[in-house]
């Protein structure tokens, strides 16, 4: 079986809406994506994790009934909803679903990821894994990781963005440093982003998708209703099949050029020539730091002396503001400093 999540020159673009919601949303949203070459998969919900009780939760196995009418209807047409549960698994394989997604409230539980993996185990079902709803990469790839470990080979992750105390405009806080890292650590894995769940707001689908292709995602899952503002589910976030062809219209490769003007490239230069330079100095202050050790430990003193900590700290904190450098970033940038210096004592 070919990889529906291999990595190609092609971006793999999945869209379709929140929530399966009657056989006339599906079969209305359907036959305009699947006009679409670009259009990789089509998406719905059909169990909905609800933060608070009382929304709509998704329609489960009617709705996947629909699915299967629908692959009738439209053969070769990829389908990929969420699962939660390991009889959503059964489910799913029952009417012909091509591919699951684990959802961020669900990614963020190694057991229940667990339980999904083992009811995965040689079905072949291609698998995405969304971002947990923390920040916290090391769950993200455990998720990848458990479903790797009970054979699964097809998979991609997906950023929806996290849930975070500010999440400044967003509905979920981008924090792309994490999916970069997530990419440099599995650069074989498909990585997607989802604006609709990021943003939270139609209009920021397309700036979103521009910065995703910018950073080097392979593709986008973005949330694609008929009648948008009467859907059951995330009615904000959702865009017309129309407008869905817009903004693939509009999305450039790659806005910018990587390497950039020559006079960005000689900047970088000199930024390399800095780092460097930290860290030989960062290794000749671990040198000298060890050796303050063995003096230590020579005259029975305490490694951590709060005393002289507090020293080294208002000074570096003075120095900070007289250079116009961010106090707390320096702070931050001390204690670390410090904590690996009494390792290094140690
Ligand atoms: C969804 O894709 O409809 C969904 C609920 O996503 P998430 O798990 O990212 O919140
Ligand atoms: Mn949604």
């Amino acid at each position: 079986m070919p990889k529906l999540f291999a990595i190609s020159d092609k971006p793999t673009i999945i869209a379709g809406p929140c929530s399966a919601e009657s056989p006339q949303q599906m079969q209305s949203a359907a036959a305009s994506l699947v006009q679409d070459p670009r259009v990789t998969m089509i998406r719905l919900g059909v169990w909905k994790p609800r933060t608070r009780p009382g929304g709509f939760e998704g329609l489960g196995e009617p709705a996947l009934k629909w699915v299967a009418a629908l692959k009738k209807e439209h053969p070769g047409q990829r389908f990929c909803c969420e699962v939660a549960r390991p009889e959503h698994v059964a489910l799913c394989l029952q009417y012909g679903i091509d591919a699951v997604w684990i959802g961020s409230r669900t990614s963020v539980n190694p057991f229940l990821v667990g339980e999904l993996a083992e009811a995965m185990r040689g079905t072949g079902l291609s698998a995405m894994v969304k971002n947990p709803i923390t920040p916290d990469i090391s769950l993200w790839l455990g998720a990848i990781e458990r479903l790797q470990q009970a054979g699964i080979d097809d998979i991609a992750a997906v950023h929806r963005g996290f849930s975070t105390y500010n999440n400044f405009g967003y509905r979920n806080n981008p924090l792309w440093e994490i999916p970069i890292e997530l990419k440099r650590r599995l650069p074989e894995t498909l990585l997607l982003c989802d604006p609709s769940h990021i943003g939270g707001k139609r209009e920021l689908v397309m700036p979103l998708s521009q910065i995703a292709f910018d950073l080097h995602f392979d593709g986008l899952m973005i949330e694609c209703h008929p009648d948008p503002d009467n859907a059951l589910t995330d009615c904000q976030q959702q865009i017309t099949p129309d407008e869905l062809k817009q903004i693939l219209d509009s999305l450039k490769p790659r806005t910018y050029n990587e390497t950039g003007p020559s006079d960005l490239q000689r900047l970088r230069e000199q930024l390399d020539i800095i780092d460097t330079e930290m860290l030989r100095l960062l290794s000749q202050r671990m040198r000298i730091s060890k050796d303050i050790g063995s003096i230590k430990r020579a005259h029975n003193m305490p490694i951590f002396q709060p005393l002289r900590w507090q020293q080294v700290l208002e000074r570096q904190m003075q120095a900070a503001t007289e250079m116009g450098l961010d106090s707390e970033f320096v702070r931050e940038l001390t204690e670390k400093i410090h904590t690996q210096s009494l390792r290094m004592q140690k």
